[in-house]
């Protein structure tokens, strides 16, 4: 049985973790597997790690369901949507796999949505967290994009924005991931610019730092601005029309959360879905 090598790594969650905290569990899980090269290929971790592991693509109708898991005694399902990316699947396989790891024991089932309900919150949290820094890890990302933005003032919106695709290219993620890890790493970011050794960065999350009063400008404002600034010099009719949008697909940390009964009741009636559904 595939997995029973590879357990110990896995600690199970007793108690809320910070962002600190999630990230040192993340590299348990990275060095117990010897991942430290990127892209990690999810699907195929799921595969060499858990229990008795299947994994397909579903043909869902909407894009907005992003992955399923269903984790069993004997057995781990994974079903991603066909309809996504490989970079998208290889996301949101590493975000069921944390949901694996760390989100009960047993007989776990779980529809993973691009919207999220208030009460798993802190959960689907520490998925979308987790993932991001299994497959974009801070000790690489940070060098890599504080090196790519050296020089920003002299360098144009579009040669910037390509720098996002290199970085999802090179790891495997949607760009959303990358420019999602950009925000969600700023503060972090901030302290290496100013020569925080990486060892020695305090890692706190957003909510963290509200609560603190910390506010930092990430490279994403950067973008926007020089963006902003780019189209306000040199104005075309594209431009004029789309003053207000910038074309990064900047969107916030994906919400996920469990189905409502309606929509459990559509996937249950789709033919090519297999297994037991439940809202736990
Ligand atoms: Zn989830």
């Amino acid at each position: 049985m595939r997995g029973q090598q590879t357990s110990s790594c896995i600690t199970k969650m007793a108690d809320i973790w910070t962002k600190a905290e999630l990230y040192i569990q993340v590299d348990k899980i990275r060095d117990k597997l010897h991942l430290r090269k990127a892209p990690i290929d999810s699907i195929a971790l799921i595969k060499n790690v858990c229990v008795n592991p299947y994994v397909t693509t579903i043909g869902f109708e909407s894009k907005s369901i992003c992955g399923m898991l269903v984790k069993g005694q004997q057995s781990t399902y994974i079903g991603l949507n066909a309809n996504h990316t490989p970079a998208q699947q290889n996301y949101y396989c590493a975000h069921e796999f944390i949901h694996y790891c760390y989100h009960g024991d047993d007989d776990l089932v779980l529809v993973c949505c691009d919207q999220i309900s208030p009460g798993n919150m802190y959960s689907e949290w520490q998925a979308n967290e987790g993932a991001a820094e299994l497959l974009v890890p801070y000790r690489q990302f940070i060098p890599a994009i504080t090196g790519l933005f050296c020089g920003y003032p002299d360098k144009k919106f579009k040669d910037l924005y390509g720098l996002l695709n290199e970085l999802a290219y090179r790891h495997n993620v949607p760009k959303t991931t990358i420019s999602n890890r950009i925000d969600t790493l700023a503060y972090e970011i901030c302290q290496y610019t100013r020569g925080v050794p990486l060892d020695k960065l305090e890692i706190i999350s957003a909510k963290e730092q509200k609560r603190r009063g910390i506010s930092v400008k990430s490279y994403n404002d950067i973008l926007r601005e020089k963006y902003q600034s780019e189209n306000t010099r040199r104005p075309t009719k594209q431009t004029q029309a789309h003053s207000s949008t910038v074309p990064m697909g900047n969107v916030p940390v994906r919400e996920l959360q469990m189905p409502t009964p309606e929509q459990l009741k559509r996937l249950r009636r789709r033919k090519r879905m297999t297994g037991r559904i439940e809202v736990t």
